[in-house]
Formats: C-alpha cells, sequence, structure tokens
C-alpha cells in the first residue's frame, strides 16, 4: 500500500509553495505534488475548455495530487496566464469574480437558448463575432442555466451570465469586453448572419452551409427553426 509522507518544497518561484508527497510502492519510490489553492483554481479554469486538463482535474480529484509529469503544463499554463494578467488582478478561480448588476440587455442569449431548449436541442450554442455562447444544460453541473463565454479564437473563457443577466467576468481583461458583448447581443439577429456570412458556417451549430437560403441567413434550417429564426 502507499504511503504518502508530506514534506514542503519550494519551486525556483517565489510565487508558489509547492507540497511533494514521495510515494513508495512496489515499482519504487515517486514523486507527486499536491496543488495550492491557485493552481486548483486555475486547473478547474482550464478544464472548462481543455479536455487534457479536464483529465488532471478529475485524476486529482481522486487521489489529490498529481505527477510531477502531470503537474508541469499545469504550472507553465499559470505562470503564462499570470503574465497576461501583469496589468490587472487576477481573479484566478473562475466564477468567483463579483458579477455586475442584472442587465436586461443580456436577455436576447436566454430568449434564443429558451427556444432551442423548448424545441429539444440539447446544447444549444450561438456565436456571435469572436464570441461563442453556450448554455449549461447539465444538471450535475452546479452552473446549470448560466451561459458560457469563450472567445472563439483560442476557446478562451471570458465569463459567465446568469438568468436574471449579471455578468460572471473571468478576470480583469474580460470585465472589458461587456460593452462590446452587449452591442453584439442589442442586434442579436443581424450578428447571427454577419457570423455565418463571415465564416460560412451556422452561427448555431457551426456546420458548413450549403443550400442557397442558409447562406443568406447564416444559418442551417435545422437550427433556423431551433432558435426560433
Ligand atoms: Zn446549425
Amino acid at each position: 500500500m502507499n504511503q504518502p509522507t508530506n514534506s514542503t518544497n519550494s519551486t525556483n518561484s517565489t510565487q508558489l509553495q509547492l507540497s511533494t508527497i514521495k510515494v513508495k510502492s512496489t515499482s519504487g519510490v515517486s514523486y507527486h505534488v499536491e496543488l495550492v489553492r491557485p493552481l486548483v483554481a486555475h486547473l478547474e479554469h482550464l478544464a472548462i475548455t481543455n479536455n487534457f486538463f479536464k483529465s488532471l482535474l478529475s485524476q486529482y480529484s481522486q487521489r489529490h495530487y498529481l505527477s510531477v509529469n502531470q503537474y508541469k503544463p499545469l504550472e507553465r499554463r499559470y505562470y503564462e496566464s499570470l503574465a497576461a494578467s501583469a496589468e490587472s488582478e487576477v481573479i484566478a478561480e473562475s466564477g468567483k469574480s463579483k458579477p455586475t448588476q442584472p442587465n436586461n440587455r443580456w436577455q436576447p442569449i436566454f430568449t434564443k437558448f429558451d427556444a432551442a431548449i423548448s424545441n429539444g436541442v440539447k446544447n444549444p450554442r450561438i456565436r456571435l463575432g469572436d464570441y461563442k455562447f453556450k448554455l449549461i444544460t447539465e444538471p450535475s453541473n452546479r452552473n446549470v442555466g448560466y451561459v458560457y463565454i469563450y472567445h472563439d479564437d483560442n476557446a478562451g473563457y471570458v465569463g459567465k451570465l446568469s438568468a436574471v443577466g449579471q455578468f460572471y467576468a473571468y478576470d480583469y481583461q474580460s470585465q472589458q469586453l461587456a460593452p462590446k458583448l452587449l452591442k453584439l447581443i442589442d442586434n442579436i439577429d443581424a450578428e447571427l448572419t454577419a457570423y455565418g456570412h463571415r465564416t460560412g458556417a451556422c452561427s448555431c451549430c457551426g456546420r458548413t452551409l450549403t443550400a442557397k437560403a442558409s447562406i443568406d441567413l447564416g444559418i442551417g434550417p435545422v437550427c433556423a427553426e431551433n432558435f426560433g429564426l
């Protein structure tokens, strides 16, 4: 049986104090890393959009440690994120940022998703400008009913919307995007069409548009009906 013994070990950085666990097993001694709170939060953030980190998070949830090789890419992403946010305060834990006041201008997003859900769409999403909006539908997800917003180019998580129209920005930079996102939503139908025209793909499901009517609308026939367009 594995016998973990804890020892505290600092990395070459002063920012993260790591706890390394020595695990003795039949195959010898191996070293594992326990994550400090900011790293767990960052792992949860990365896991939203990245299957590799999703798998790490699930392993970490079960064992409460990572191997050194698993840990390294997480540490790298963590420091990249710190560097990217050097001028702002990093809100390292997704969904823990302070929400904005409820704002009705977000509602057209929910109206589209409500239509899609009532028409049997399992995982409704739409694309406006450079952003993808996704309704969380899994009952087991503590954010069920929220809309996640991603930047389409790099799949970066921007923040989430509550059903009453509060925007929870992921970080300071994402907070600055609210006016831009609201402007897209103000013209939601025109922006859905514009996305289809620009990319040649359905602004709901992302499939390539082929029929002339669909290309003109920027939305495929099935999605157009499901989303009430
Ligand atoms: Zn579609």
